[in-house]
């Protein structure tokens, strides 16, 4: 099931080009008072979402995907959380630019951890990547997505995938420089998810998933979710050894070699495997 979130926060499933509204099953959600729980609520409630869309009337109407503005599927995760460079040949590609890449960036993904993103950088593919610093480096970085379904903590990898709700593309925009990644990959628009979530269930097994990213029609990164160096199940055992993942917290996997610049008037157009593909504009911010 491919489900998106469009227009005035619209909920629809994907299908061969085309978005049905079934919002109405959003009413199976349960009204949250203050304070209001971990996670996002549509994620938490994803099973009961997915029974009441198979139970709606349907009256036919359809808008062409082309036709609707793409928010992200994800309203309010609570934490994004990535990994650094998780590729073998990215590390490679950064630890030969000095200039561009810092001490810190070169790191293996085992010593330097994860870093979070702000929740307020996240956006829908319908929204344009906006350069807010046009004088610094900002780079693009196509990443799986996965989106974390139901909470743990401790998780074992062998567990791990199912704890995963479904899968999108993400694009961890990036200032290079010196200051901390928290700072860099956190301006408003910097995190790309979409073009919606697809259940855990159509992807399968993520790890064999092809990605790819071009700038402008020209190819940029290229890569497959085999040659992570720490894999999907291996990347959440180890977040969550560290703190509780919730439904609805995104983790971003790392990206590939091939990251470069994107600067006002061009686009973005990338691809994953079984997950979909996507087009983003850059503006000035
Ligand atoms: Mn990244």
């Amino acid at each position: 099931m491919r489900l998106c979130r469009y227009d005035d926060d619209k909920l629809g499933l994907v299908d061969n080009g085309k978005v049905r509204d079934v919002s109405a099953a959003l009413a199976v959600i349960p009204p949250a008072r203050y304070p209001f729980p971990h996670g996002d609520q549509l994620i938490a409630n994803l099973d009961a979402v997915k029974a009441a869309i198979a139970g709606l009337a349907d009256d036919g109407a359809r808008k062409a995907l082309r036709e609707v503005k793409l928010l992200s599927p994800v309203a309010n995760p609570g934490k994004l959380v990535a990994a650094p460079v998780n590729y073998k040949a990215h590390v490679e590609e950064a630890a030969a630019d000095v200039a561009t890449f810092t001490a810190n960036h070169i790191l293996k993904i085992h010593e330097a951890g994860f870093f979070l993103k702000g929740t307020s950088s996240l956006i829908g593919v319908g929204q344009p990547i906006e350069i807010i610093h046009p004088a610094r480096r900002t780079d693009h970085e196509i990443e799986l997505a996965v989106i974390i379904g139901k909470p743990g903590r401790r998780i074992a990898a062998k567990d791990a995938l199912s704890h995963v709700a479904g899968y999108a593309i993400g694009l961890d925009i990036t200032i290079r420089g010196p200051e901390e990644r928290s700072l860099r990959k956190s301006l408003d628009t910097y995190s790309v998810l979409g073009p919606w979530i697809v259940t855990a269930d159509e992807v399968g097994d993520p790890a064999g998933l092809d990605l790819a990213l071009d700038v402008d029609g020209q190819s940029r990164q290229r890569a497959n979710t085999r040659d992570l160096i720490i894999d999907v199940p291996g990347l959440i055992e180890f977040a969550s050894s560290y703190y509780t993942l919730h439904p609805g917290d995104v983790l971003y996997t790392g990206t590939p070699e091939g990251v470069g610049p994107i600067r006002p008037g061009e686009r973005v157009t990338a691809s994953i495997t079984r997950v979909g593909d996507i087009q983003v504009d850059v503006v000035a911010g």
